[in-house]
């Protein structure tokens, strides 16, 4: 049975390693981008969540993205955060590499976290790099579209998620490849695999001779490679095997 054989790999890892996407924290009611319901069969995502279109209206940028910043900041984890808090505190995972912006592995417990597409959780002047937390400039939307900075005055202010166009964090991207070469099992959770270079840390993990698991609700292009492919919910899968491990 595939969770049991799930289990019986995480169970004895070394140097487990996790990434996961947006489908980790569907649970928590936090749209997907792709698949079935996933936002971006209503935006064109290269459009709106990029940095020319921030750049070119500020105000537009946060009409599209004031209601999916309150359903995010009112979002709670699922038990699929959970389960991936307790591996980690169980010596079973060392490192969640995460494509969300959300903060809710964090939230859930996850310690050590690494963050390859930013956070949603804080906004930045791009005038002069004041910082404030998002649920505050979140609360001031209604008032004032787009938000000021409360330093300079600036409109500029733009949360720290990487929109296209925009590189990503090195050391971050860094620390989750060098994690990658040496885990010796790789659990991908609720990603679509399709968005680079996030996409090539189970390549390059599996290459160095890391087992792949896929827990997923969709098929995604790295089945094939992989050890163990669970097609289900990640806050269903998950808690499933923390309890064939600990059980
Ligand atoms: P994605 O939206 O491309 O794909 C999500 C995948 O999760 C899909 O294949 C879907 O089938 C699967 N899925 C949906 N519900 C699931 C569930 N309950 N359990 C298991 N799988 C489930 O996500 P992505 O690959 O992470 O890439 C999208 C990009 O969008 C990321 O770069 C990320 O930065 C951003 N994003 C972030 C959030 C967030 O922070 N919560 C949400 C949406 C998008
Ligand atoms: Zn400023």
């Amino acid at each position: 049975m595939t969770i049991q054989r799930a289990a019986e790999l995480i169970g004895g890892a070394r140097h487990g390693l996790a990434l996961t996407g947006a489908g980790v924290s569907a649970e928590s009611g936090i749209p997907t981008f792709r698949g079935a319901g996933g936002l971006w069969t209503r935006y064109d995502p290269v459009k709106v969540a990029s940095i020319e279109y921030f750049m070119a209206d500020p105000s537009a940028y946060w009409n599209v993205s004031k209601d999916r910043g309150r359903v995010a900041l009112a979002a709670r984890p699922n038990p699929g955060h959970h389960a991936l808090a307790a591996l980690e505190a169980g010596g079973r995972l060392v490192a969640v590499v995460t494509q969300n912006t959300d903060g809710l592995h964090q939230d859930s417990g996850s310690r050590t976290v690494i963050e390859v597409h930013g956070s949603s959780r804080t906004v930045q002047c791009l005038d002069c790099g004041n910082r404030e937390p998002r649920s505050e400039v979140q609360a001031r939307l209604d008032a004032e579209m787009p938000p000021r900075c409360g330093i300079c005055g600036g409109t500029f202010l733009k949360p720290t998620v990487v929109l296209f166009g925009e590189p990503l964090p090195q050391a971050a991207i860094q620390q989750a490849f060098a994690l990658a070469r040496q885990a010796d099992v790789m659990l991908v959770v609720g990603s679509s695999l399709v968005v680079y270079p996030a996409a090539e840390i189970p390549l390059v993990a599996t290459r160095s001779g890391a087992k792949l698991i896929v827990i997923n609700a969709e098929p995604t292009p790295f089945d094939e490679l992989a050890a163990v492919v669970i097609r289900g919910k990640s806050g269903e899968v998950l808690p499933e095997i923390v309890e064939l491990i600990d059980g």
